[in-house]
């Protein structure tokens, strides 16, 4: 246990303070936990700081100073970066450690990080959430873990300070796999709303009236209820940006490719994303953007005036 341990509670480590982070690490701090912070912008750091939470200068630095450490940066290489670079938490890391990789990223690489780290007897959990900026801000999240049941059980408290469905998958990698899964229905559902949306803007519905009616149905997703009211109103800033959008749909089409698993939907998907990231600062709009596709090609627009 860490020297700067409250109690019994371990010193966690919060790597990547960004649209899901910086919620997540606040919940964090409100469980009680004594929360050590590196973000590359060190500036998006200051409001945690002002919670209470200990700066620190590169993941090396934190790493030396917590027991578990969450890592929670966009891509593959990023989180190579953090943990394997220079000055990455491999450099600082205590034996008996637990690092958690929250991101999404592919089961490949999660092995392969926790195959170096294992060589400094320390334990990797693959643990992508899902719940979007919502469920990180109410720590609401449903998280799907890979990796040893006993370090699972050990992290547990942890997990449930940020998410409220936590599910132990397997072995390492395995809660990467699901999260993969997971982002395919999510597109294909969000596709789905996007298209019976257009096809009631074009028919004169009332666009309010209809959610309120779908609502409580069979076609009712997690797409339906946060996402179509921002799509009415014209609302794209995002809460998850097309850029990771294509970064999972790439991961989901790469892992199919390889158990040879036709990915329909899936490629359709991926494919009008483009058409959106083609507009001047397409790939940042929230992924809900996929409207804008849709619009294209039923020349019309789905708004509430
Ligand atoms: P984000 O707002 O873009 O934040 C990304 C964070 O990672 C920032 O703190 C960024 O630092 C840091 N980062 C990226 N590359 C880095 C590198 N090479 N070295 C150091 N730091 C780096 O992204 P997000 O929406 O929070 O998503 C984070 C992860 O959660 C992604 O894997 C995403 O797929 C997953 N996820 C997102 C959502 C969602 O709804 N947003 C939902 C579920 C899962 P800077 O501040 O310096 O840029």
């Amino acid at each position: 246990m860490n020297s700067q341990s409250v109690n019994t509670q371990p010193a966690v480590g919060f790597i990547g303070l960004g649209i899901m982070g910086k919620p997540m690490a606040k919940n964090l701090i409100k469980a009680g936990y004594h929360l050590n912070v590196y973000n590359r912008t060190a500036s998006k750091a200051d409001e945690l700081v002002a919670l209470g939470a200990v700066p620190h200068a590169s993941p090396a630095a934190l790493a030396s100073k917590s027991d578990v450490i969450i890592v929670m940066v966009s891509d593959s290489g990023d989180v190579e970066q953090v943990v394997l670079g220079p000055s990455g938490v491999i450099e600082g890391v205590q034996r008996g450690a637990v690092v958690i990789i929250t991101s999404t990223i592919s089961p490949s690489t999660v092995r392969n990080v926790a195959a170096k780290l294992a060589q400094k007897d320390v334990e990797v959990l693959d643990a992508p959430v899902s719940g979007g900026e919502e469920g990180a801000k109410n720590a609401t999240l449903s998280i799907m873990v890979g990796g040893k049941r006993g370090i699972f059980d050990r992290c547990l408290p942890i997990l449930r300070a940020v998410g409220t469905n936590v599910v132990h998958m397997g072995e390492v990698g395995m809660g990467e796999m699901a999260k993969l899964c997971n982002q395919i229905m999510a597109s294909l559902n969000l596709l789905a709303m996007c298209e019976g949306l257009t096809l009631a803007a074009k028919a004169g519905l009332d666009l309010e009236k209809l959610l309120e009616a779908l609502q409580g149905g069979a076609a009712r997703s997690w797409a339906l209820v946060n996402q179509a009211p921002k799509v009415l109103k014209g609302d794209f800033r995002p809460g998850f940006t097309i850029k990771l959008q294509q970064k999972d749909l790439r991961l989901a089409l790469g892992a199919a490719e390889e158990l040879h698993v036709p990915l329909l939907g899936c490629s359709l998907v991926h494919e009008l994303y483009k058409a959106v990231e083609a507009e001047p600062g397409g790939e940042l709009f929230g992924n809900h953007a996929l409207i804008r596709a849709i619009e294209k090609l039923a020349g019309c627009e789905v708004r509430v005036p």
